[in-house]
C-alpha cells in the first residue's frame, strides 16, 4: 500500500491525512444494472491500480428510490417520515453490497458499510437532515487493512441515543460523497454521472451548449437552477467550506469532465459539517452611487439602450433593479461607484430624453439620483432554501431603524443599498446575527484571483418553474419588508428574486413602493393568500401575481469589474424582442424575468458564453419609437 502519513494544517482534530486518498460517487444510472456494476468495479479497481486509495460511494440502482416511494404511497397517502427514511435507505444497501462483491470477484479486497457503521452522524430530522459529522476511524482502519470501503449514500443515524436511520432528501448522495471527502481530507472527490459535465446550459434547450472545464462552486450555486441537476446544493456548499476539490464526470467514458473548484484559500475547521452559518460573509461598499430612471417604456431594448451606453463609457454597474412595471411604463434603478456617479447619471438623462413621448406614459421620464449610498449584502449557499435568512436581514435592519432603498437578491445574496451614513451600524449588526467575525467590502476580497483567463459568463440558466409576486404601495419606512418576508419564512415558503421599486408614490400623505419577488410556481396559491392578510394588515395596496413566467440567469465570477456584462445580455434579449419584466442581479449574475413563452428563445445561442466581453450589441433608443 503506497500511502503516507501527514500532518494536515487545517484539521485540528484530526491530524493523519492519507495520500492518494479519492473518494468516487456513482449516480443512479452508473450502478443500474449488474453490467453497470461491472464496469463501476473495474473503474474502482484501476484507480487503486495507479496507486490511490479509494473510498466509493453508491447511490440506489436506477429508479429504486422512486419504486419506494411509489411502494410507500400505495400503502399510505401520508407515510410517517421515520418509516420513508426506514424504506429509502435500503435502496442504497442493496448497491453497496453488489458493489463491493463484484470489487471482490475482481480480486479487490472490499467492504460495504451503513451510514449507521460508518457513523455518518446527522440532525434527528427525518428525510431532510444534514451531516453533523462523519467517524473516520472505521473508514480508515478498514483503508489501511488495503480495502476499497464502499458507503451508502444519502443516508446516516441520527445524533439521539436511539441511533435512528435518518435520509438526508432526494439526491442526497453526492452530498454524503463531499462531506466524506472532507472529512477523510481526500485529495479530490470524483462525481460520475450520466452526463459529460456541467454544460454552459441547459441542452435539452440549446443544442450549441458546450462542455465546461472548470467551473468555481460560486458560480455553480449561483447557477442553482441548471447546476441542481447535476449536483447537489449542498454537496457544493460542503466542498467551497471544506476546500474539497471536485470533478464531474460521466461514469461511460475516460473524459476528464468538469472540475468544481472551491476558492477559499482557508478550508473552515471542519465542526458541525453541514449546520456551519448560513450566511458565510457580510460584504458593505459605503462608496456606491445610485441612480434610477424612472417612467420608461415596459418594451423591448430599453434597458439594452440604457446599460449600452453605459459601457460605451466604460462605467462598471453593480446592482440593477427593474421592478414589475406600473401601467406601461418601468423604473430601472442601478449603482456604480460614487466616482462615476456624475456621468453615469448624465448617461441616463441623455438616454431618458430620446425615450418616446411622455403622453404615452402619464409621465416623463425622470432620474434620480443618490450621490452617497452603502451596499450592504449577505452571501452565503445556506440562504438557498431558507427563507428566514433574508427576513432575518431586513428584520435586523429595520430594528435599526434603517430604511431599505434598492432590494436585489439571488438564491445566495441579498443585497440592499441603505443611507452611507448607516453602513457600519448595520454592518456590525449583521455581523452578529449571523455569526460573522469579519465583513469585507466585495465579493472579490473574499475569493482567489485565478491567474488564467475567466470568461464573463460561465453559464446560462432557465428556471421555468417560478411564480411572480407583488404587493404595491407599501409604506417607504424601516421593517416593512421584514414584516412581509417573516410572514412568508413562517410558512416556509422561499423567495427568490425580490426586488423593490425604486418610483415612490405617496398614497394618503406616505410615500409608498411596491415590493416584487417570485416563488416556486406551487407555492404561488399559498404565498398569495398570505401576502393578502399582510396586505392588509399592513395598510398597502392591491397584491398581483403572474405565473407565466421565466427567469434567465447569467452567472460568472469574471463579470467582476469588467464593464458591459449586464448591457450585452440586455441587448441579446432585445434583438429577440424580448421584453424585461424584472431584473435583479448579484455581483455575479444578472437575473431577468420574462414571459414564460420567451423564456426558451432568451437562452438562445447569442445568450451563450462564446464572444462575450468582446464587446455588446448597440441597441439606439430611437428605434425603440
Ligand atoms: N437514491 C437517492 C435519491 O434517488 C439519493 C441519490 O441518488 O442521490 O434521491
Ligand atoms: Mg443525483
Amino acid at each position: 500500500m503506497g500511502w503516507r502519513l501527514l500532518v494536515h494544517p487545517f484539521n485540528s482534530q484530526q491530524d493523519l491525512t492519507i495520500m492518494g486518498l479519492i473518494v468516487q460517487k456513482f449516480g443512479g444510472t452508473s450502478v443500474g444494472s449488474v453490467e453497470r456494476i461491472q464496469a463501476v468495479a473495474q473503474r474502482v479497481k484501476q484507480t487503486v491500480e495507479q496507486g490511490n486509495t479509494v473510498v466509493v460511494v453508491v447511490s440506489a440502482m436506477g429508479k429504486t428510490t422512486d419504486t419506494l416511494v411509489q411502494l410507500a404511497q400505495e400503502v399510505s397517502s401520508n407515510p410517517c417520515r421515520r418509516e420513508m427514511d426506514m424504506l429509502l435507505s435500503t435502496g442504497e444497501q442493496v448497491s453497496i453490497s453488489l458493489l463491493s462483491m463484484a470489487l471482490q470477484e475482481l480480486g479487490q479486497p472490499a467492504i460495504s458499510l451503513t451510514g449507521v457503521q460508518v457513523g455518518i452522524v446527522t440532525e434527528p430530522e427525518h428525510t431532510r437532515a444534514r451531516i453533523l459529522d462523519i467517524a473516520t476511524d472505521r473508514l480508515e482502519r478498514h483503508l489501511q487493512e488495503g480495502k476499497v470501503v464502499v458507503v451508502a449514500g444519502f443516508q446516516g443515524t441520527s445524533n439521539t441515543a436511539d441511533l435512528e436511520v435518518t435520509t438526508l432528501g432526494r439526491g442526497g448522495s453526492d452530498t454524503s460523497a463531499v462531506a466524506l471527502a472532507a472529512a477523510l481530507r481526500a485529495e479530490k472527490c470524483e462525481i460520475y454521472t450520466d452526463v459529460a459535465g456541467v454544460l454552459t446550459t441547459d441542452p435539452r434547450l440549446v443544442p450549441e451548449a458546450q462542455l465546461m472545464d472548470e467551473i468555481t462552486c460560486e458560480e455553480m450555486l449561483e447557477l442553482a437552477s441548471l447546476g441542481a441537476n447535476v449536483l447537489h446544493p449542498r454537496a457544493v456548499e460542503i466542498a467551497r467550506n471544506y476546500g474539497v476539490q471536485m470533478v464531474v464526470r460521466s461514469s461511460w467514458t475516460d473524459e476528464p469532465g468538469t472540475r468544481v473548484v472551491s476558492t477559499r484559500t482557508q478550508p473552515e475547521v471542519l465542526k458541525d459539517l453541514e449546520l456551519s452559518r448560513p450566511v458565510d460573509a457580510v460584504h458593505c461598499d459605503r462608496t456606491q452611487a445610485k441612480v434610477a430612471l424612472l417612467h420608461v417604456a415596459d418594451r423591448p431594448g430599453v434597458a439594452a439602450g440604457l446599460f449600452g451606453e453605459l459601457a460605451h463609457q466604460r462605467l462598471d454597474v453593480d446592482l440593477i433593479v427593474q421592478s414589475i412595471h406600473e401601467g406601461n411604463s418601468n423604473d430601472i434603478a442601478f449603482t456604480v461607484a460614487q466616482g462615476c456617479c456624475n456621468l453615469a447619471a448624465a448617461v441616463a438623462t441623455a438616454f431618458g430624453s430620446m425615450l418616446p413621448q411622455p403622453e404615452q406614459f402619464g409621465a416623463t421620464p425622470e432620474v434620480l439620483v443618490e450621490p452617497q449610498v452603502a451596499k450592504v449584502s449577505i452571501v452565503g449557499a445556506g440562504i438557498i432554501g431558507r427563507p428566514q435568512i433574508a427576513a432575518q436581514m431586513f428584520q435586523t435592519l429595520g430594528d435599526l431603524g434603517i430604511n431599505l432603498q434598492m432590494i436585489s437578491t439571488s438564491e445566495v445574496n441579498v443585497s440592499c443599498t441603505i443611507a452611507a451614513s448607516e453602513c457600519d451600524r448595520a454592518t456590525a449588526a449583521l455581523c452578529e446575527v449571523f455569526g460573522v467575525t469579519q465583513s469585507s467590502t466585495s465579493f472579490k476580497d473574499s475569493t482567489l484571483a485565478s491567474d488564467h483567463q475567466i470568461p464573463s459568463v460561465r453559464g446560462v440558466a432557465l428556471d421555468l418553474a417560478q411564480a411572480q409576486l407583488a404587493i404595491r404601495n407599501v409604506s417607504d419606512r424601516p421593517g416593512m419588508a421584514a414584516y412581509i418576508f417573516q410572514a412568508l419564512a413562517k410558512q416556509n415558503i422561499s423567495v427568490d428574486m425580490i426586488i423593490q421599486s425604486q418610483r415612490s408614490r405617496p398614497v394618503a400623505g406616505m410615500i409608498t413602493r411596491d415590493i416584487a419577488f417570485t416563488v416556486a410556481a406551487m407555492d404561488l396559491a399559498v404565498a398569495q393568500a398570505l401576502l393578502q392578510e399582510v396586505s392588509a394588515q399592513l395598510g398597502c395596496g392591491e397584491v398581483t401575481s403572474n405565473s407565466a413566467i421565466a427567469k434567465v440567469s447569467i452567472v460568472g465570477i469574471g463579470m467582476l469589474g469588467q464593464p458591459g456584462v449586464a448591457a450585452h445580455m440586455f441587448a441579446a434579449l432585445a434583438q429577440q424582442q424580448i421584453n424585461i419584466q424584472m431584473i435583479a442581479t448579484s455581483e455575479i449574475r444578472v437575473s431577468c424575468v420574462v414571459a414564460e413563452t420567451e423564456g426558451v428563445t432568451a437562452l438562445q445561442p447569442s445568450m451563450l458564453p462564446l464572444g462575450w466581453g468582446n464587446g455588446w450589441i448597440n441597441v439606439q433608443p430611437h428605434s425603440l419609437q
